[in-house]
C-alpha cells in the first residue's frame, strides 16, 4: 500500500510477465509463487468452504496467477488453462451443437487439422475449409449458410501465412459467426488478436509460452465470459482436460522471460531468415518479415516489434537433399515442436505423412535465443556440401 493519490500508471505486459502474474503470498512474503499440490480443500464446521475451493479439478490455486497474467498480457477477460493445446481447441469445439458449421484454413496445425475432419463428422458439425489468406473466398463461404464459428491461424504452421484478423474478424461478426484465432505463433508478444476483434484466442502453451521444452500446456483467453465461454468452462471442469500443478508452475516461471526469449529468437529468426534467402541452395523462404513474403503487408499491420521466430525453407536440391541438411547441421536438432530457447529443424512432411500438404523438399525451423553468428554458420556449413 502507498500513501501516493496519483492514479496507477497502466503497466506494460512485459512488466506483468516479468512478475510473473504472482502477488507476494502470506505468510512468508514468497517472491516466487508457492506450489499448491492439493486435490481437495477442507470444509468449515458449518459445512462451508471458507478456501472458497472444493476439488482441484478445475479450482486449482496453481492456475490463478498464470491464467491472471494470461488474460492480461491478451487484453482479455478470463484465461483457462488446460492439459495441452489440443485439450483447449477441442473444448472450444465442444461448445457447439450437432447441425453447426465451422470454418477453419487449409494450412493449420497437422494434429488440429486431423481432430476436425475425424470429430467435426462424428458429432454432425459441418466443416469447411478455406484458403488461409483469401477474404472474398472467406466472405463467400461464411455467407454461404449459417456458421458459428471462424477458425484462424496465423502465422499458419508451417507455410507462416498470414491472415488479416481485423478483416475476417468483421466478417465473421457481420455474418453472425465467432472467431477463434489460434496465436501460438505469434505470441502475445507480437500480436493481440482479441484487439483486433477476434472473441477467443487459443495458445499451446507448450510452445513459446512456456519456451524450454518440459511442459505439455494450453490456454484459452475470452474478450467475453458469454454463454458460449462458460460452455467452453463447463468443458474443462466436466471433461477434466485439466493441467496439473506442477506444470502450471513450471509455465508461470516460463512466462516471466516470455519478452526477452521470444524477441530475441524472432530478432535471429530475421536475421536467418535474410541469410538463406540470399544463398543459392535456397530454393524459397517462408517467414513473413521478409519484405518480399506475401504475408509481408498484413503481418505489418498485426504483429508488432517481430514476425515471430519461426520460418520454413526449400532447398535447390529437393527432398533428399533437404533430408541431407537437416542431418548436417549441429545446432538445430532434428525435433519435432517450436518456441523453446534452442533451435530445432524438421523435416515437416515426414512428420505429417500421408495426406500432408507440405512440400516434400521443405524444412522447417524454430530458432532459438543462441548467438545468431553460431546459427548462421551452422547452416553456411549444412549448406556448403
Ligand atoms: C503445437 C500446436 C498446437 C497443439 O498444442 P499441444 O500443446 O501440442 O497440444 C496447436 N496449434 C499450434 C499452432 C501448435 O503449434
Amino acid at each position: 500500500m502507498t500513501s501516493s493519490t496519483a492514479p496507477t500508471p497502466a503497466l506494460h505486459p512485459a512488466t506483468l510477465a516479468a512478475h510473473g502474474g504472482s502477488s507476494v503470498a502470506d505468510p512468508y512474503r514468497d517472491l516466487a509463487p508457492p506450489l499448491h499440490l492439493s486435490t481437495t480443500f477442507e470444509r468449515a464446521a458449518d459445512g462451508s468452504y471458507p478456501g472458497g475451493r472444493v476439488y482441484s479439478r478445475d479450482q486449482s490455486p496453481a492456475y490463478d496467477g498464470v491464467e491472471q497474467l494470461l488474460a492480461q498480457l491478451e487484453g482479455g477477460s478470463q484465461a483457462l488453462l488446460f492439459a495441452s493445446g489440443m485439450a483447449a481447441a477441442s473444448a472450444v469445439l465442444q461448445a457447439l451443437r450437432p447441425g453447426d458449421r465451422v470454418l477453419a484454413p487449409q494450412s493449420l496445425y497437422w494434429a488440429w487439422r486431423n481432430w476436425l475432419h475425424e470429430f467435426c463428422a462424428h458429432w454432425g458439425i459441418t466443416l469447411v475449409e478455406y484458403a488461409n489468406t483469401d477474404l472474398a473466398e472467406l466472405e463467400h463461404q461464411l455467407n454461404a449458410a449459417p456458421t458459428q464459428l471462424l477458425w484462424i491461424e496465423t502465422p499458419a504452421n508451417p507455410t507462416w501465412e498470414i491472415t488479416d484478423i481485423a478483416a475476417a474478424a468483421a466478417l465473421a461478426k457481420a455474418a453472425g459467426a465467432r472467431t477463434v484465432v489460434d496465436s501460438t505463433v505469434a505470441t502475445p508478444v507480437f500480436t493481440r488478436p482479441l484487439e483486433l476483434g477476434a472473441d477467443i484466442v487459443l495458445h499451446s502453451a507448450t510452445k513459446a509460452l512456456n519456451g524450454h521444452s518440459d511442459v505439455v500446456a494450453g490456454a484459452l483467453i475470452c474478450a467475453r465470459q458469454d454463454d458460449f465461454w462458460q460452455r467452453i468452462r463447463r468443458a474443462r471442469s466436466l471433461g477434466g482436460a485439466v493441467l496439473g500443478p506442477f506444470e502450471a508452475w513450471l509455465l508461470q516461471r516460463g512466462l516471466r522471460t516470455l519478452f526477452v526469449r521470444v524477441r530475441a529468437a524472432a530478432a535471429n529468426a530475421d536475421q536467418l531468415a535474410h541469410f538463406l534467402a540470399s544463398h543459392p541452395a535456397v530454393r524459397a523462404v517462408r517467414y513473413p518479415g521478409l519484405a518480399n513474403d506475401p504475408g509481408h503487408a498484413v503481418a505489418r499491420t498485426q504483429m508488432h516489434g517481430g514476425f515471430g521466430a519461426m520460418l520454413s525453407l526449400q532447398l535447390a536440391g529437393g527432398a533428399e537433399h533437404a533430408k541431407a541438411v537437416a542431418g548436417r547441421l549441429r545446432l538445430f536438432r532434428q525435433a519435432t515442436s517450436l518456441g523453446a530457447v534452442e533451435s530445432l529443424v524438421e523435416h515437416r512432411a515426414s512428420v505429417e505423412g500421408v495426406g500432408t500438404r507440405v512440400p516434400d523438399d521443405l524444412l522447417r525451423v524454430s530458432v532459438g535465443i543462441e548467438a545468431v553468428e553460431d546459427l548462421l554458420a551452422d547452416w553456411a556449413q549444412a549448406l556448403a556440401e
